[in-house]
């Protein structure tokens, strides 16, 4: 059996009302907490929740500050204006609140607030990378999605540069992460199948991925499983709150494998997709590429995808792993039709200009050569293309 180490500095505290322990569990890091969202009118829900939380960290005697400024695949201006805020507050502890965008933005303030320069300086591929000097995180996520709550990643979009790049080093590990799958109830049908289908992504791909330890897998059969089973329940009836339980353990568990294994040819070439298009979410960047990637990768991994495929489907139990395999992607297409998943880069405004751009920077980020097959960069204009319209 391959040989594995398993670091995971994150606090889990899971279940329904969690988040009105906040006070409490943020009390042990600091007194002067920066709370990170977005637009509390965005939702309306949002308000209420916003308010109940600064009413809870008063209560535990945290003094609070609120950034309001996350958006959806959040820049680096949006980062500095809350690093400013954090500075000029002098916050010893930073709270994220809201799906990816918020966690990761809470994550890059954590960092630029701290150190010189712009948290962009300190991504990945920096020599410079972030010290302990980093205030502590607090993550409260709000979709089933990212599983940012549990991973020591933060992406990042640059507007100047054209750029969707990410902070991957343990000290943003959140310390805490407050997992409450009743915050997800108010998420939107659309915004349910992208974050959802988000999860699927990051069990399959860590599974699929060289790093993948036997603990991940298990991790990972176990986040698909659940994704397979909840998702097209919680698209079709977003009040259904055991399922909406099922995705939220789905969403960390698949967090903790790509902490420790990682993905691959997707996230490569749908980060650099929300890169030029920052309007693509980054559920429906991932989604346009997945028939196209499956069919690429299978018969280069014919048993990991013939084992997902047994997963899903157990009457493939006694066919030979090339059958198993193949339908394997039978199945996921049919699952993304089910969840309103099918989908191409053309619906979304991607032109086939920007297509050459995207191939071109596609193998920046290193998570191409994790993938079972290596993608040249003509190759991954092969898939993009064959994305672009999907009737
Ligand atoms: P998001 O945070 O951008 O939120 C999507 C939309 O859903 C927003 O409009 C938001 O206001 C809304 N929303 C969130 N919670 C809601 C709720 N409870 N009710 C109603 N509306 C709600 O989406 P996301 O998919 O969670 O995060 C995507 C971001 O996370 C991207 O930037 C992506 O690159 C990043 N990401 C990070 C990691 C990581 O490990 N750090 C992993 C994967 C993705």
């Amino acid at each position: 059996m391959k040989s594995f180490t398993y670091y995971q500095p994150t606090q889990i505290v899971f279940g329904n009302g969690g988040v009105n322990d906040v006070g409490e569990l943020v009390a042990t890091l600091g007194r002067r907490c920066l709370l990170v969202t977005g637009s509390p009118d965005s939702p309306p829900s949002f308000r209420k929740l916003f308010d109940a939380i600064k009413e809870n960290l008063k209560n535990a005697d945290i003094t609070v500050e609120h950034f309001t400024g996350v958006i959806p695949n959040p820049t680096t201006d949006v980062v500095s204006a809350g690093a400013e805020m954090a500075k000029a507050f002098k916050a010893d502890v930073i709270l994220g609140v809201g799906g990816g965008s918020s966690m990761d933005t809470a994550k890059a303030i954590a960092v630029e607030a701290t150190h010189t320069g712009t948290a962009w300086d300190y991504r990945w591929c920096s020599e410079t990378q972030p010290t302990e000097r980093t205030l502590p995180i607090v993550a409260i996520p709000t979709t089933a999605g990212t599983g940012s709550e549990v991973t020591q990643v933060a992406v990042l979009t640059n507007p100047k540069e054209k750029d969707t790049s990410a902070i991957y080093n343990d000290i943003i590990y959140p310390k805490i992460a407050i997992v409450d799958p009743e915050l997800t109830l108010t998420v939107p049908s659309s915004v349910t199948s992208q974050t959802g289908f988000d999860v699927f992504t990051h069990a399959f791909e860590s599974f699929l991925h060289p790093n993948a330890s036997p603990f991940i897998e298990i991790l990972a059969k176990k986040a698909i499983t659940l994704v397979a089973e909840n998702l097209p329940k919680v698209v079709k009836d977003g009040d259904n709150l055991e399922s909406r339980e099922c995705m939220a353990l789905a969403s960390t568990l698949a967090g903790l494998c790509i902490a420790h294994a990682g993905v691959t040819l997707p996230h490569g070439i749908g980060m650099t997709i929300s890169g030029y298009c920052p309007k693509v979410p980054h559920g429906v960047a991932l989604a346009v590429v997945y028939p196209e990637f499956t069919r690429y990768t299978y018969p280069f991994a014919p048993s990991k995808f013939a084992d997902i495929g047994r997963l899903l489907d157990p009457s493939l139990e006694n066919e030979p792993d090339e059958i198993a395999a193949e339908s394997f992607c039978e199945i996921i297409d049919e699952f993304m039709k089910e969840i309103n998943m099918w989908l191409d880069l053309e619906s979304f405004g991607v032109t086939k200009e920007e297509i050459e751009l995207i191939a071109d920077h596609s193998q920046v980020l290193p998570d191409y050569k994790n993938n079972p097959r290596v993608a040249t960069r003509d190759e991954i204009y092969e898939i993009l293309m064959r994305s672009f319209s999907r009737k």
